[in-house]
């Protein structure tokens, strides 16, 4: 296989789409000297991971130094069809919720009324992406987006509830992976009357799923598959009829080494075995049908794996890859709640005189979070859109969202009680109770905390997203490194990096272009060159790092992250300048565009220099070390003075 890095600079539009039928990728990752336990995770990640699209995408090529701006520009608005499609769905969602669903109720009882659920159910809401001929609503992913949108925007339990369902339930993996039968059977079910929950984690398995302890073993007659073993903190379980479930299935010997097994199920909740042993309870999210299941021989049918066996690690990460959307979708929604509510009362309570909107400390928040709120809806739906139009592969752009929106969101959520003062931190019904309005600043600051943890946390959303980052130059040059290959492979791999970075790498400090920017605002086109730019300063730096640290680069957590943030941001900045003239275009008054894009452009550019600068000025070092001192057990006098 071709690296991108290889690929012409620009190419025609051949796009692909990023199914699961390509090819195991061939690890070029040297695990020999790591402990046994990372070793086989990454064995296992590495054998579940699809290759990288060899055209890259918009946000993976900025890590080569490749700004391909036009893959975003025009912006990949929403048809009027398709939106005129969701149009009528999304009107009866947003009046529903409205009128019948008491967000703060839900809250203090832990409970989501069955009549909610029920209507809900009856209205598509739990079948928004399945096809009509399964009962669905079928819409798309960007109308999808805008109901996780308002559902965000209003109550994060019932998000929860509907995304967890669709978005990793039963739909979205039998959507990509099932057979026709188990579509049949199942589609029209979990589309109108069933809800269905994914179950991964385990108590040692969270962030690795290699750990799982769960198996599946073959019956006698190959019929079947018995399970044993538990699951902890599978969202709507309580509600749940049928979940999907990842079990380890035995070993496989792949060139000389055992391989773990991973394999996707369809369980039904009723299954003789089955037991839902407890309801976990959380910070925020208090009505979240959450909880551990035991698994005491339950036998599930041979009919009912999804994929084939062993892939259960690439069903769930495929899974994530879209279903990685709707959390984002969900945080502009809640944060452009959390702007309003700032707006209003940075407006209308005065202190010292003035509005405390007119006192910089909290202008600067507010900026801070309009810009944000204008860059997450431009990440998300642009992605969205690209999904919908099936321009490759997006999983770089996806974690992207997840990370960025997620991370925003809580920051928003944080400055919006800062801005609230005292009343942010009062709940809804204690402020009711003495005649001010219940506005819940602090359960949208409970409730949005879980985003950064969930379907991948933000550690391993960098993570992810760094090993694809490197994938370019691993394809070049990591057999260079890789002490399990013969040395006359490593031999040639010296050669033919050494002739490719020869004339790779003299380009990364030529001047950058951006394209044709004719259609792009005067205003906006600054940031889009100084993107194309810090596009080949990324790709020299992650060069540069890539030299000095060898094959223990994947070991510098915090300086791969810097690189990932500024890309991230970078795809951010271009994503909103492309929304911006999207938007002016649509005949929105163009002065106010600006002035959000442009400060968020501007605010980014900060983030982006400081992330640079700290890529060869840092404590990183000093800071492992002083970690593993602490866990150690140094450092007795910070452990004093307390209870
Ligand atoms: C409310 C809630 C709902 C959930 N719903 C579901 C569900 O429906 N289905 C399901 O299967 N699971 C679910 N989960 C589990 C969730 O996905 C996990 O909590 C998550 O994957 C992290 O695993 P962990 O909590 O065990 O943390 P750990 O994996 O123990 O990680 C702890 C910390 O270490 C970091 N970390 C771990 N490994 C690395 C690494 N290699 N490098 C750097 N940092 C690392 C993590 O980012 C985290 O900050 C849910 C959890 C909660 C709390």
């Amino acid at each position: 296989m071709k690296s991108p890095l290889e690929t012409p600079e620009k190419q025609g539009a051949g796009e692909s789409s990023a199914q699961p039928a390509k090819p195991a990728a061939q690890s070029v990752i040297d695990t020999s000297k790591m402990s046994a336990g990372k070793a086989a995770a990454l064995d296992l990640a590495e054998s579940s991971r699809d290759p990288l699209d060899e055209r890259g995408s918009f946000a993976s090529n900025l890590f080569i130094g490749r700004y391909d701006f036009d893959r975003i520009f025009p912006y990949p608005a929403q048809s009027a069809e398709d939106r005129a499609k969701g149009d009528p769905f999304l009107k009866q969602l947003r009046e529903y919720l409205e009128a019948n669903v008491d967000a703060d109720e839900i809250d203090r009882t832990g409970e989501i009324p069955q009549k909610n659920i029920d209507e809900l159910f009856s209205m598509g809401a739990f079948g928004i992406k399945i096809p009509t001929r399964y009962g669905g609503l079928g819409l798309s992913q960007v109308n999808y987006g805008r109901a996780a949108m308002l559902l965000g925007s209003w109550d994060a339990n019932l998000t929860a509830l509907v995304s967890a369902h669709q978005s990793i339930g039963v739909p979205q993996p039998l959507l990509i992976f099932g057979t026709e039968e188990q579509k049949t059977k199942y589609l029209p079910r979990v589309a109108r009357k069933e809800i269905s929950a994914f179950a991964l984690t385990e108590t040692d398995a969270g962030s690795d799923p290699a750990n799982m302890s769960l198996r599946a073993d073959a019956t006698e007659d190959g019929s079947a598959f018995i399970l044993n073993g538990e699951k902890l903190w599978c969202t709507n379980l309580i509600k749940a009829g049928v979940l999907v479930v990842m079990a380890k299935t035995p070993p496989k010997m792949v060139k000389g080494r055992e391989r773990k097994q991973i394999t996707a199920f369809i369980v039904e909740v009723d299954s003789p075995g089955l037991e839902i042993t407890y309801r976990c309870h959380f910070m925020g999210l208090r009505a979240l049908y959450n909880g551990i299941v035991k698994f005491t021989n339950v036998r599930v049918p041979r009919e009912n794996m999804i994929a084939k066996e062993g892939q259960g690690l690439k069903v769930a990460l495929t899974t994530l890859n879209t279903g990685r959307l709707t959390i984002p979708a969900a945080c502009v929604g809640l944060s452009k709640r959390l702007l309003e509510i700032c707006r209003k009362w940075a407006g209308e309570r005065v202190q010292w005189g003035v509005p405390i909107g007119q006192h910089y400390a909290i202008a600067g928040k507010i900026a801070e979070m309009a810009g944000n709120v204008f860059a997450m809806e431009a990440m998300t739906f642009l992605t969205s859109a690209l999904v919908d139009g099936k321009a490759g592969d997006l999983r770089i752009e996806t974690a992207m969202c997840k990370m960025w929106a997620t991370e925003a969101t809580w920051r928003i959520a944080d400055e919006a009680m800062q801005v609230r003062g005292g009343r942010g931190y009062e709940t809804a019904q204690s402020l009711e109770g003495r005649g001010e309005e219940g506005i819940p600043v602090e359960r949208f600051l409970r409730d949005c905390r879980i985003n950064m943890i969930f379907e991948g946390s933000s550690e391993i959303m960098r993570l992810f997203i760094a090993r694809e980052a490197l994938d370019p130059h691993l394809k070049v040059g990591g057999a260079i490194f890789n002490t399990q290959l013969p040395t006359s492979e490593r031999a040639r791999a010296v050669f033919k990096s050494g002739k490719f970075y020869a004339s790779w790498y003299p380009k990364q400090w030529m001047g950058a272009s951006a394209g044709d920017l004719e259609k792009l605002h005067a205003d906006l086109r600054p940031h889009v060159r100084y993107a194309a730019g810090a596009s080949k300063r990324l790709a020299r730096g992650l060069f540069h790092a890539m030299t000095r640290f060898g094959p223990k680069l994947d070991r510098e957590q915090l300086l791969l992250a810097r690189f990932v943030g500024i890309a991230t941001e970078l795809f951010a900045m271009s994503a909103s300048c492309a929304f911006a003239q999207h938007k002016i275009e649509s005949g929105e008054p163009v002065a106010e565009i600006l002035s959000v894009a442009t400060y968020f452009c501007r605010s980014a550019r900060m983030r982006i220099d400081t992330q640079f600068a700290g890529v060869s000025l840092n404590a990183d070092r000093a800071g492992y070390d002083l970690t593993q001192e602490l866990l150690a057990g140094k450092h007795a006098d910070l452990r004093k003075g307390i209870v």
